[in-house]
């Protein structure tokens, strides 16, 4: 590292703040500079899809101000600025203020990419109603939302993965009228097997909410002061406006500019470190010796391990089970995905309280599971058992 250049970190989300805290417990001196498009607010991005129902403002999701954070972190903190370039050889970043303006440059010693992601493409949809379409990957995407649903009671949701689910659950408590739309037949059915997503299912239409699964969204037009849209199945369904949920896919145009390997994520191995030995990522950005995670947990023991790191004690992350709970309040829900590809059956135990689902393999091996309801009890004792991610 030259003389004096600093560890710079790109993103100011859950991974940049997590790690930038880390590294300050193991180094309080070293130059830090932080990277953020938006204003750099600390907050629980995981809060967004459950405030509604608690009436939380942008403002009172807010934990601290960038420039709080950039006095306890004694760290720089450049917000409305985006990283448009990654030269590795001088190391040098090109920055351009958000908005446009006069671009500037900055040398780094080390880099860290936490550039999180963002929703993923729409897929076709005809009509003029798009207007009234919101996603929510931000405190400012919430607070958009938030203000253009005053004064209104149905919205229609695209999506019944995790944050569709948890969407509809936070906005059915809140009063709202919700129809869900999802292309696949019953809600989280890329992570729930059939009868735990019934199971959520019943519970969130027994609240009001109407789902419709195996069908999509061909068109959304703007209907008076509302919208309409039209099913692939043949149904119409009336809204005031729409929030789609349609997941998420990491943020690697950068990495990738610069010329560092780059799959479904920007791949790093499990000391984070990219292609290029001063470039390290972590967070939604990052696939971690190919496990793309977009939960908080993983990102929590890749910052641990990466300040370390960053700190001369070169370490590794180690993923165990990660069960996740999904924030359907009117059913509790804990997930605890298989690695991906993983071979073996469910084994389900389905009962009117709750649903105890186990992924086992032919040895009997416990891979991953769910359960939902009172099930929920078993979930450290299922955690226990079950298979690492990361052997
Ligand atoms: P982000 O928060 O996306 O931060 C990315 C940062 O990079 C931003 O500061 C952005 O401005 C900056 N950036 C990107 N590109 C550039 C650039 N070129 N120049 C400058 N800055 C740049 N996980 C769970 O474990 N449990 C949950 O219950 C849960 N619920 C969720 C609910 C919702 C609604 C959502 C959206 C996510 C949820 N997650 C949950 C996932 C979790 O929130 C994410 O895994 C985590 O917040 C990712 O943090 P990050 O810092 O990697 O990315």
């Amino acid at each position: 590292t030259r003389e004096g250049d600093p560890v710079v970190i790109i993103g100011t989300g859950l991974a940049g703040y997590h790690l930038a805290k880390e590294f300050r417990k193991l180094d309080s001196h070293t130059p830090l500079v932080m990277i953020t498009g938006d204003d750099g607010t600390s907050y629980s991005k995981p809060l967004l899809s459950a405030s509604l129902a608690h009436g939380k403002t942008p403002q009172q999701l807010a934990t601290a101000s960038a420039e709080e954070m950039a006095r306890e972190l004694n760290a720089e903190i450049l917000v409305h600025t985006r990283v448009t370039g990654i030269d590795a050889e001088p190391r040098v970043l090109t920055l351009v203020p958000e908005g446009g303006g006069h671009s500037a440059e900055l040398r780094y010693g080390k880099l860290v990419l936490a550039t999180g992601a963002g929703c993923r493409p729409l897929p076709p949809i005809d009509g003029d109603g798009r207007a009234r379409l919101f996603r929510i990957n931000s405190l400012g995407d919430y607070h958009r939302f938030r203000t253009a649903l005053v004064g209104r009671r149905r919205v229609l949701l695209l999506g019944a993965g995790l944050i569709g689910c948890e969407f509809a659950n936070d906005l059915t408590q809140a009063g709202y009228e919700v129809e869900m739309v999802d292309p696949l037949d019953w809600p989280l059915a890329t992570l729930l097997p059939e009868a735990a997503g019934r199971d959520l299912q019943r519970t969130l239409e027994a609240a009001g909410v109407r789902f419709h699964g195996n069908t999509r969204v061909t068109d959304l037009s703007r209907d008076g002061g509302g919208l309409r849209a039209r099913l692939d199945n043949g149904e119409t369904l009336h809204a005031d406006l729409a929030l789609a949920a349609l997941g998420l896919h990491a943020n690697t145009g950068l990495a990738e500019a610069a010329g560092l390997a780059v799959d479904r994520g920007i791949l790093v191995d499990r000391h984070l470190q990219t292609s290029n030995p001063d470039i390290y990522a972590l967070g939604d950005c990052a696939e971690v010796d190919g496990h793309l995670l977009y939960f908080v947990a993983p990102l929590v023991s890749c910052a641990h391990a990466l300040a370390a790191t960053l700190t001369g004690n070169r370490s590794k992350v180690h993923y165990g089970a990660i069960p996740v709970a999904v924030k359907t309040t009117l059913r509790p829900t804990v997930v605890c995905p298989p690695r991906r590809g993983a071979e073996g059956d469910w084994q389900i135990d389905a009962g009117e309280d709750g649903v105890r689902a186990e992924f086992r393999d032919a040895g009997n091996r416990l891979l991953g599971f769910v359960l939902t309801g009172s099930a929920i009890a078993a979930r450290d004792v299922l955690t226990a058992e079950c298979a690492p991610l990361m052997d």
